[in-house]
């Protein structure tokens, strides 16, 4: 392990908790009883409680951690229409109207987290800077550039070709072939995010348990019996919302999404003139490698956070920093010998079918699976499932009836991970 790239003041802890320390949590009087009992405090559990709790339902949050100690407060904070398949894969598989459905609910998740960014008045950095996606060959530059061209009438977004010779403008970098700017991806600081909505959550009388695990959920009419690490609880409802942290106690979820840790440094602090230099506007960054890199500027432009997914297997953040800083170097050759002052991981949620899912198991709610585009769409499908529990209308979505694909034999432990991880590096032209 190489220890000289690290600053002195290094940590594993996430960049944002140097701003927004875990916040300290009075331990609440555990009620016995409870109308919802939520899994999870991160941005899916806190905007589902909050929507419960507006309509009059009393709500018990349980995190087996601190509150929004998951992805929620470890991200980069960059929020775009979190759909991974294509318009037209998506229409292969279930037809146009669900198609165009499930790509209407991404626009609605981007537009939710600015409509309650701006109505709960919370302080986040939150910005609509756009994003530069670079293309690492030429032929994802023809590929990225017919598409824009060629978007599904309804569901356009405001993107741009950028070609290499114009492509200064947006990264001082010649390692990409071109590119494309979008410019609806806004980006937020996450932890203060978080902050806020935990601000919200706590005045609206939510109680909120933390290192507090849920042990089991058994149904016991007309609710459920919850175990808690401080006590047993009845529930009218539960929801899960642990979506990369989803373990044993709900099997059923479990088997239906894969943790795959994703993994960021952040530099130490760089002179304005090369912050200017290399990322010389706000917008978010990243790349059309399968294995994707997402970058920006932290949101005071001090600094460069840089993530991605640089080894098989699941890693120390210490050892991933070398790794991450090596691929940073092949977009910023002049950043090669920069030092590391914070890296750090989460384990965010895949699916077999890359979509989100929100719906109900055996009476269990769940709201999971973004696939590691979960900023605004956990947020969004929070409120959306608690619309469900509640029996609202206005809780339908365009996932509701796709299924929620599992595999055979797979019990939550994604031993296939490695394999597929080498592969797709392979294919995006590394280790070659
Ligand atoms: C490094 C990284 C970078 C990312 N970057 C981006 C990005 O730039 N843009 C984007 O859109 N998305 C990004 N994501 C994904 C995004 O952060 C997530 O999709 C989103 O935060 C999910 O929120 P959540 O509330 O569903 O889950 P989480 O925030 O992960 O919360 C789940 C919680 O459940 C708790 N829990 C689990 N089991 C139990 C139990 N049995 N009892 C009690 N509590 C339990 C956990 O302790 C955890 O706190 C990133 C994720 C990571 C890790």
């Amino acid at each position: 392990m190489q220890s000289d790239i690290f600053t002195e003041d290094f940590t594993t802890d996430p960049y944002w908790w140097g701003e927004t320390p875990r916040p300290e949590i009075v331990w609440p009087d555990m009620p016995q009883q409870v109308d919802v009992l939520v899994v999870g405090s991160g941005y899916t559990g806190l905007s589902a409680a909050l929507e419960l709790a507006r309509a009059g339902r009393s709500v018990l949050v349980c995190d087996s951690e601190e509150a929004g100690w998951g992805c929620s407060t470890r991200n980069g904070g960059q929020i775009s229409r979190s759909i991974k398949p294509g318009y037209e894969e998506l229409t292969r598989r279930y037809g146009t109207d669900t198609a165009f459905g499930i790509i209407r609910e991404g626009s609605n998740a981007l537009d939710w987290i600015a409509d309650f960014v701006a109505a709960e008045q919370i302080d986040c950095d939150f910005a609509v800077p756009g994003k530069f996606t670079g293309a690492h060959n030429p032929v994802q530059f023809e590929k990225m550039a017919r598409a824009a061209e060629s978007q599904p009438a309804g569901l356009v977004e405001p993107l741009r070709v950028v070609t290499r010779a114009e492509q200064h403008a947006e990264i001082g970098t010649d390692a990409y072939y071109g590119g494309i700017v979008n410019e609806s991806t806004a980006s937020l600081d996450p932890a203060k995010f978080h902050a806020g909505l935990l601000r919200r959550a706590e005045e609206g009388g939510i109680v909120i348990a933390t290192r507090c695990p849920v042990t089991s959920i058994e149904e016991s009419a007309p609710g459920f019996r919850v175990r808690t690490g401080r006590g047993v609880v009845s529930a009218r409802n539960v929801l899960v919302a642990s979506n990369g942290y989803t373990g044993g106690v709900s099997g059923w979820q479990r088997r239906r999404v894969i943790p795959i840790g994703s993994y960021i440094i952040a530099t130490e602090a760089l002179p304005k003139e090369q912050m200017d230099r290399l990322m010389p506007t706000d917008r978010m960054l990243g790349d059309s490698r399968k294995v994707v890199y997402y970058y920006r500027p932290s949101p005071d432009r001090t600094r460069v956070l840089f993530g991605g997914r640089v080894s098989a297997g699941e890693t120390d953040p210490r050892k991933s920093a070398p790794l991450l800083r090596r691929d940073l170097a092949a977009i910023f050759p002049e950043l090669a010998d920069v030092r590391v002052s914070h890296s750090w991981m989460g384990f965010v949620a895949y699916t077999f079918d890359t979509l989100a899912h929100v719906g109900c198991h055996e009476n269990v709610h769940y709201a999971m699976g973004y696939c590691g585009s979960g900023v605004s769409m956990s947020g969004y499908l929070g409120m959306r499932v608690a619309q469900q529990i509640l029996g609202k209308k206005e809780g339908r979505t365009a996932f509701d009836g796709i299924g929620f694909p599992t595999r055979p034999l797979y019990t939550g432990r994604p031993w296939f991970l490695s394999a597929s991880v080498a592969y797709f590096r392979w294919r995006d032209g590394w280790n070659r």
